[in-house]
């Protein structure tokens, strides 16, 4: 290598660093490579691609992944359209890469070596598929899950309703049976971005990851936790949701508890808490699910009566729940919430999936046999706030409540975006 394709990486490398505020190895590497790799014309390609990523990190403020390019090939014409009324963001990376384009046009001309350009695509390559959802940087978050900080003392129970808003009716029926409930902000308008981001922590679906150490469950191991999930819900309900339930860190995994016209009331046999050591439990309800007929016959005549009639039968189970926590000998915690929601008629419309109160308010209940109560959970305001706290009650130190409640639309992907509800 030259002295000058050595100062001329030097410069690329810190103008990278102080582009993405950040340093990138593989980002680093791919660019020594291929000026190593030698030729102007390597140097003019890499530095396209890059371009392409800079200017991505000045709009978004992150690295681009898989996603992205999908959606920007979804939606070409909005992009160019949307990105040519904010030319300010790209001037930054539009004139670095130029100044080192132009200077790159100093390089030598000779052959170039395959082999280190060959490196230089692959590091790339692989460092692009990092960046996509699954990949390092949402495992960073994911990696450095929170060290227990007490020893695990007090068994949860997550309850997690399916299309439970929370309006006055529903505010009676808790009132009815003595549990302190109140509306907080679901994760998601839908069972997939709630209940996926609810379990795992994640503040953005597109930071999931399938096997993630800040899950609910992998936490509640790590700390001597037994754990179980159950749900009542068939196994075709949950193709999308599956990869994110925590399933490599449940002992007990159990799907479809409902079929056969069980429905939630075949949970309360998961309640059972094994022998010798506390235990997390995560029981789905299939509950409000429309057509809103999964409750033992007679069915009413129309979906408003259903659910209504729907909802006695979630609450007669909340009751056994209730009746279960008292009798218990060692101390208990049962924390309730729905992953959504559910409009009943408003305005002639029905179900979920829309960025409204009526889907985006869910009750958070709370039953315990505990003597002392717990003043913090008034704080729990929004799904991830719920998340943090099951966290403290399992032994860990988590900030709490969140820095912002945010309610993620109906995608795994986030393509339908968010609403940001508040920020603290
Ligand atoms: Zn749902």
């Amino acid at each position: 290598m030259s002295r000058f394709a050595l100062c001329l990486a030097l410069l690329y490398t810190l103008f990278d660093i102080f582009l993405t505020q950040r340093f990138s190895l593989p980002a680093v590497a791919a660019g020594w490579l291929a000026l190593w790799a030698g030729g102007r014309w390597v140097w003019q390609l890499f530095l396209l691609f890059r371009l392409g990523e800079w200017l991505f990190v000045a709009y978004f403020g992150r690295l681009p992944g898989v996603v992205d390019l999908k959606l920007f090939w979804l939606h070409p014409f909005e992009t160019f359209e949307a990105l040519g009324g904010m030319a300010d963001f790209f001037t930054l990376p539009l004139a670095g890469s130029g100044m080192l384009a132009l200077l790159g046009l100093g390089l030598p001309r000779r052959k170039v070596r395959p082999l280190p350009l060959a490196a230089s695509a692959l590091v790339l390559a692989l460092s692009f598929k990092a960046t996509a959802p699954g990949g390092s940087l949402a495992k960073l978050e994911a990696e450095a899950p929170p060290a227990p900080a007490r020893p695990a003392e007090v068994s949860v129970v997550l309850v997690v309703g399916e299309s439970l808003g929370f309006d006055a009716d529903i505010a009676r029926r808790f009132e009815a049976l003595g549990i302190e409930a109140r509306p907080i902000y679901a994760a998601g308008t839908a069972t997939d971005t709630s209940l996926s981001l609810l379990l795992n922590g994640a503040l953005d679906p597109r930071n999931l990851t399938p096997d993630s150490r800040a899950h609910l469950f992998a936490l509640a191991r790590a700390n001597g936790y037994a754990t179980r999930f159950c749900t009542a819900q068939p196994d075709r309900w949950l193709k999308h949701l599956r990869p994110y339930l925590g399933e490599p860190f449940a002992e007990e995994f159990r799907t479809g508890v409902g079929e056969n016209d069980a429905w939630d009331m075949a949970l309360t046999a998961c309640l059972k808490l094994p022998a010798g050591r506390p235990a997390f439990v995560v029981l789905q309800q299939i509950g409000e699910h429309a057509p809103y007929t999964y409750y033992p016959p007679p069915h009413a005549d129309g979906p408003a009566a259903n659910y209504r009639r729907s909802l006695d039968y979630t609450f007669r189970f909340y009751r056994k729940i209730v009746d279960w926590a008292k009798r218990q000998k060692r101390p208990v915690i049962v924390l309730g919430t729905a992953d959504h929601g559910e409009l009943r008629g408003q305005g002639g419309r029905w179900g979920h999936n829309a960025f409204d109160p009526a889907v985006m308010r869910v009750p958070f209940w709370f039953v315990s046999n505990l003597q002392k109560g717990r003043p913090e959970m008034k704080k729990v305001l929004c799904h991830h706030d719920l998340y943090l706290f099951a966290a403290r009650l399992m032994g860990y130190a988590a900030a709490f409540p969140s820095e912002k409640i945010i309610v993620w639309g109906t995608m795994l992907s986030g393509e339908d975006g968010a609403r940001v509800i508040s920020v603290r």
